[in-house]
């Protein structure tokens, strides 16, 4: 096994981590306070290749490996993971599934804009009725003509707004439950498409979530995306890479808030020595510690396992479970750490805690992970 990172990997998670450390940093808690979309620091992450870092180069993509996606959205999620989220859902979710099952003239005018970060993508799959419990799609799709009319409702899209490519789940066929789902490429700016009012969230406030609702939008049967019928088998496979995106970001916050909280630790007094010094507190910092990397480990493998072409389902879920739970709880320690100053905003580190409560639930809560996990367990053991 080798433990050490490329060059190029190397120099990923440095451009990363320098953007985030010297730009995102700037107004992060002005964003945050505002819930401002990082209109700016998109096209900035852009140029740099962020948008499109999965995507092959021949589709205007920079063609990274997954494990350099790791390393970038946990060092751009120790900062903002608003703008972590963003990136994952264009590259891991929308771009993913153009390029796997898009045909060619699909991706020459979806997947490319997406990859160069002209246009922001969004993935609808989640309803009223259908969370964790996709299966029960109630948006329909009814064929007419070279057309699809869709009518329904999807609910807490991520980029919803900013977004102007839109990969929408809907039930063609509800006869044939799951396998009369199908996926489709939308331009947002059809007629028939309205948007809820901006989601007024607890974290992750500049990322914009609305809900969808389409009155009898109208899509070319062209923009189908594989195959009828195929629409949940790709929403579950695109989710797979997703959750090590997901991951990755859970993981950025959780050492987002450690670093800062060993930096206070060492310049915090209290009872004439630093804080740091006090068993209680510096047994919390090597928990914390041995935690992330347990997570980054996790995630590792599973980006190394889909960078080798084998199968990474189990492991990018137990990735997703352990990452987003170490958040939690290791925001909530650096809270503790910092004291009366965590409370407040200044510090960081309760923005962190509001962000990382996200991670338990969205692509698949912390109990639908524990789901995917446990069947693959009784398998193995039936
Ligand atoms: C800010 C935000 C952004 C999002 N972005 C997107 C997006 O871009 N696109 C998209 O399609 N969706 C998005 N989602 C939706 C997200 O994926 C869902 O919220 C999530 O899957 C959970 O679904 P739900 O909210 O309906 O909860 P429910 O499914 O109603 O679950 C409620 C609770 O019950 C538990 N539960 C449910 N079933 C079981 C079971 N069988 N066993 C044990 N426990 C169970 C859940 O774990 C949870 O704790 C987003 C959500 C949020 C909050």
């Amino acid at each position: 096994m080798n433990f050490e990172y490329t060059e190029e990997q190397e120099m990923i998670r440095q451009t990363a981590r320098d953007y985030a450390q010297r730009e995102l940093i700037k107004d992060v808690l002005e964003r945050d306070a505002k819930a401002e979309f990082p209109t700016e620091h998109i096209k900035k992450l852009s140029e740099l290749g962020f948008m499109g870092m999965l995507v092959d180069p021949q589709y205007d993509g920079t063609g990274f490996d997954t494990v350099s996606y790791v390393l970038a959205l946990e060092e751009i999620s120790k900062v903002d993971s608003s703008v972590a989220v963003i990136i994952s859902v264009n590259n891991s979710l929308v771009a993913y599934g153009l390029e796997k099952y898009g045909t060619e003239e699909q991706k020459e005018t979806y997947l490319k804009p997406l990859a160069r970060g002209d246009q922001i993508g969004a993935f609808l799959l989640s309803e009223p009725e259908a969370g964790s419990d996709a299966t029960m799609q109630r948006t329909t799709a009814v064929k007419d003509g070279d057309y699809y009319i869709l009518n329904g409702v999807k609910n807490w899209i991520t980029s919803a707004n900013s977004a102007s490519i839109y990969l929408v789940i809907a039930q063609t066929d509800p006869s044939l439950g799951h396998k009369g789902i199908t996926a489709f490429i939308v331009e947002k700016n059809s007629p028939g498409i309205t948007l809820g009012p901006h989601e007024d969230k607890m974290g992750m406030r500049s990322s914009d979530t609305h809900s969808v609702m389409f009155n009898d939008a109208k899509v070319p049967a062209k923009n189908i995306l594989g195959e009828v019928g195929m629409g949940f088998k790709i929403a579950m496979k695109t989710l797979e890479g997703g959750r090590i995106g997901i991951a990755s970001q859970a993981l950025g916050i959780a050492s987002g808030a450690y670093e800062l909280a060993a930096k206070y630790a060492k310049e915090r007094k209290a009872f004439g020595k630093e804080i740091i010094k006090h068993q209680g507190v510096a047994f919390k910092l090597a928990d914390m510690a041995t935690e992330i990397d347990a997570a980054r480990f996790l995630c590792l493998r599973a980006a190394w396992l889909k960078d080798q072409g084998k199968p990474f389902g189990i492991e990018s879920a137990m990735a997703k479970l352990y990452a987003a739970e170490t958040a939690m709880k290791v925001t909530t320690e650096a809270v503790q750490i910092h004291g009366g100053y965590g409370y407040v905003k200044e510090y960081h580190v309760e923005r962190l805690m509001r962000e990382a409560k996200l991670t338990q639930i969205y692509e698949g809560t912390s109990e639908i992970q524990q789901i995917i996990i446990s069947r693959a367990i009784d398998e193995k053991f039936s």
